[in-house]
């Protein structure tokens, strides 16, 4: 059983069809991490495509923020202005779908959740400290995060203080060798590792290799889209920098 794992597709429908593509054949479901919807310009077509896979989707806190969960008066005033138009821009079923996302998942050795195991919806494991404090809060050897939009694989020491961090090394297996790990498969539709390409990770459930992939997309088409939506110009020049 290969599981394709994503996250972070932030309502980028050419981004995810990329990734879909580049990826056909090689799993037979899918893990989403959250954060289908916000900051672009495809809401419903990426919920839309998301339901025609086997998957199991995880809520985000731009997923929450379309639902009126969230304040939005917490977001910056581009995002806030994203999300607005999100939630003018869902249909009533796309919404239906994202209301009944979980916040957490644990599925054999995996825990997945969007942020991080303390912090479903919101925190942000951008360093090795962060992950060495969110191990105590999972139970399962691996869990899978986005929410930074930045591939990463934190692994925990032995004597459970602290974690290392390792790079992504793109199309090479990474063999899950019993280490509790945390690992980022990093965004879909707006990387922030300052590389531009789409990213993703297919998980071998059978042999225990995850491998960290990259994609280049169609950015263009996607700016073009947004600007005719009128979203925010600095939400459409950070897709071609990864930022
Ligand atoms: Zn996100």
């Amino acid at each position: 059983m290969r599981i394709l794992v994503i996250s972070d597709i932030h309502a980028n429908d050419t981004a995810f069809e990329a990734v879909l593509k580049h990826s056909e054949g090689e799993w037979d479901f899918v893990w989403c991490l959250g954060d289908v919807v916000g900051y672009g310009p495809d809401p419903n077509e990426c919920v839309e495509r998301l339901k025609t896979l086997p998957q199991l989707c995880l809520a985000g806190n731009h997923d929450w923020a379309a639902l009126n969960r969230l304040d939005v008066k917490t977001f910056n005033p581009d995002a806030r202005r994203a999300v607005e138009w999100t939630q003018d821009t869902l249909t009533t079923e796309n919404t239906e779908f994202l209301e009944h996302l979980p916040v957490t998942f644990v599925i054999g050795e995996y825990t997945l959740v969007h942020a991080s195991p303390r912090e479903p919806i919101w925190e942000y494991i951008l360093e090795p400290s962060i992950a060495a404090l969110n191990f105590p809060h999972f139970e399962t050897p691996y869990c899978f995060v986005g929410h930074t939009h930045q591939p990463v694989i934190y692994t925990m020491d032995d004597d459970e203080s602290k974690a290392q961090s390792s790079p992504p090394r793109y199309n090479e297996s990474h063999t899950l060798n019993g280490r509790r790990q945390i690992i980022n498969p990093g965004s879909i539709g707006q990387p922030r590792d300052q590389n531009p390409d789409a990213a993703y990770g297919i998980l071998d459930l059978t042999s225990g290799v995850f491998e960290h992939r990259r994609i280049p997309y169609n950015i263009r088409a996607v700016q073009r889209r947004m600007l005719d939506y009128n979203l925010p110009e600095r939400l459409i020049t950070r897709l071609e920098h990864g930022l």
